[in-house]
């Protein structure tokens, strides 16, 4: 099999089988993204645990793209440290401006790397990128600190 086909794989899985898709009940902060163009929509919400670490609730509809690109971000930022979920962010971000040129990082992206092919297509960038976008606005909402810079020890 081939790497392609291999990466096609993990994304309908994703897309069959999402993980975490499971709402929060009790949100610090909540975004609704739309990408009109193709028609997806992905809520995600936000909360910090006991121990500071970021808590990921999300729904949506639309293309395999986006709601599996949602399933790999609730798999790879749920439980953990809020400025760890920003540098996931921000790799997978990277990869989708690559033009599908980049060799993503399995230790950082997990199976967010599978998306490194849609990454060739305009149109597809913004499904993927949805519900990282909605993470994003819901943490700002939540007054969550995700400065990666500074702080760390
Ligand atoms: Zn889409």
């Amino acid at each position: 099999m081939d790497v392609e086909s291999l990466y096609q794989d993990i994304i309908l899985d994703h897309y069959k089988h999402p993980r975490g898709r499971v709402l929060l009940a009790e949100p610090s902060g909540e975004s609704h993204q739309v990408n009109p163009t193709c028609g997806d929509e992905v809520t995600v919400q936000v909360a910090l645990d006991a121990d500071g670490h970021i808590r990921v609730g999300y729904e949506g509809q639309g293309c395999s793209i986006s709601q599996a690109s949602a399933s790999v971000m609730s798999e790879m930022v749920d439980g953990v440290d809020p400025r760890e979920a920003e540098s996931v962010r921000r790799a997978f971000v990277e990869l989708m401006h690559s033009k599908g040129a980049a060799e993503p990082d399995e230790d950082v992206l997990g199976d967010g790397i599978a998306f490194v092919g849609v990454a060739k297509y305009p149109a597809r960038i913004k499904c993927a990128l949805l519900p990282w976008m909605a993470l994003h606005d819901a943490e700002v909402r939540a007054g969550i600190d995700t400065n990666a810079e500074g702080a760390q020890a």
